[in-house]
């Protein structure tokens, strides 16, 4: 337990995945590590908990290419490290009209980075799939061995674990509510809510929805990260067919490029159900949450009824899961060095947009570089600098519309 007024080599700030990745990485490197979380850790207040995350390879952005392709690596490294399973492998089939410019840009990237992958057409997507798929005729199907399903509040909870065996301290139900410079000895002060303060030689903030509250209170910089709340949503497979649709069979993790863009992964976490959902949500104050309606439900029981060969019951869904996504502009993250007076003691790892998870093992590793060694290798981190939006309000410039800026 760590007492007010100790001293750490690096401070986190959220035990989200991305903080509890974060503390793995630097108490592996045998630093001094604190980790805060305001709330319980585990809770499901945020953006980490709950039962699945796709993991791909398959993205429209070719510079998420190095940090997905690391994190498969470290997904299985970790697992062996403690012992147990986090990472689920499936196929992946991404979907969308011929003419999708998403979809454009995912066979673009899989040809530039050698993915290999199969273009199918409809005919095929209902081959290859035993009918599980019925996508209509102008649709075509990009397919890869590359897809998966992450165990979410398991994986957090192995993060923890293991920072905890490493020398990390964590303490929860500790709100940070102010992070100030240390101007005689250098550092940073990290006051919490209940009075208690613990000084940094570096922190990392990784508040999730948080983090444009914190660090505006923290520097008077506004990050473009907005709060939206999410819905995930598990439907019922009509009866008998449940096989078709388990995990370790045939069944792939899958996305339709449209708009808005529908995601969903194989039977796995409740039995006789699959989940299929909407990326994105409905913008919110995260400490005022509304708790629903699920953004695009009609939307999303039409694509059930009819993409999925009548086998799953499309009058609504059977269960749901209510999450918060921090959403950028680009959808793109913010991997950087806060800045300003506090230089480049105070790293942020933010606006993971609804589809960081997967490559939460990877971020973990860069924002400890970023930390303790002032650059992070192996990767280009000019498409995810606080800078961008100087230049560009809305950030990164791209070619197809954002997944999930259009209303349903
Ligand atoms: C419904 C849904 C489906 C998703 N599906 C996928 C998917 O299939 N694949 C994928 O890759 N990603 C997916 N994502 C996205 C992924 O889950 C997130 O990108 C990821 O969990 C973000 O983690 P985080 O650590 O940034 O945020 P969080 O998990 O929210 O962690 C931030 C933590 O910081 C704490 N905190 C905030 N402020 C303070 C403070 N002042 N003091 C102390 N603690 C503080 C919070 O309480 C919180 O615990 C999905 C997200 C949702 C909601």
């Amino acid at each position: 337990m760590a007492l007010s007024g100790e001293e750490f080599d690096v401070i986190v700030v959220g035990a989200g995945v991305m903080g509890s990745s974060t503390a793995y990485q630097v108490a592996k490197r045998g630093h001094k590590t604190l980790v805060l979380e305001q709330f319980d850790f585990l809770h499901h207040r945020g953006s980490s908990h709950g039962e699945s995350r796709t993991i791909r390879a398959t993205y429209p952005e070719d510079y998420y290419y190095p940090l997905l392709m690391e994190s498969y690596k470290l997904w299985e490294e970790i697992e062996s490290e403690i012992g147990y399973k986090v990472y689920f492998k499936a196929q992946h089939l991404e979907m969308g009209a011929s003419d999708n410019e998403c979809l454009r840009e995912i066979i673009n990237t899989c040809h530039k980075h050698s993915i290999p992958h199969e273009i199918l057409d409809s005919r095929q997507v209902a081959e290859k799939f035993s009918g599980v798929f019925d996508i209509p005729g102008n649709f075509l199907g990009v397919f890869s061995e590359y897809g998966g399903v992450i165990k979410a509040t398991k994986a957090v909870s192995m993060f923890q674990t293991l920072a905890l065996q490493k020398g990390a301290v964590l303490r929860d139900c500790m709100e940070v509510k102010d992070i100030r410079k240390d101007s005689v000895k250098g550092g940073v002060w990290i006051h919490a809510s209940n009075g208690e303060k613990f000084w940094g030689k570096k922190c990392v903030v990784t508040a999730g929805a948080w983090t444009r509250k914190l660090v505006k209170t923290v520097s008077g910089l506004e990050l473009p990260i907005q709060p939206l709340e999410s819905t995930a949503c598990y439907w019922r497979i009509k009866e008998g067919h449940e096989a078709k649709f388990a995990i370790g069979g045939n069944f792939p993790t899958f996305g339709d490029s449209g708009e808005p863009y529908i995601y969903g992964t194989p039977s796995l976490e409740f039995p006789g159900l699959i989940k299929v959902a909407v990326h994105g949500g409905n913008p919110c104050d995260q400490d005022k949450r509304p708790w629903g309606p699920a953004k695009g439900l009609e939307y999303l029981k039409k694509w059930v009824g009819e993409k999925l060969a009548g086998l799953v019951d499309s009058g609504g869904p059977a269960a749901t899961q209510l999450c918060m996504y921090s959403m950028t502009p680009d959808e793109d993250f913010v991997l950087d060095f806060l800045g300003g007076e506090f230089g480049k003691d105070v790293v942020i790892g933010g606006g993971f947009s609804g589809h960081g998870f997967k490559m939460s093992p990877a971020v973990g590793r860069i924002l400890a570089d970023l930390v303790l060694i002032g650059e992070a290798e192996g990767v280009e981190l000019k498409p995810f600098r606080i800078a961008r939006f100087e230049e560009n309000p809305r950030g990164n410039f791209k070619s197809f519309l954002s997944c999930s800026s259009s209303e349903v």
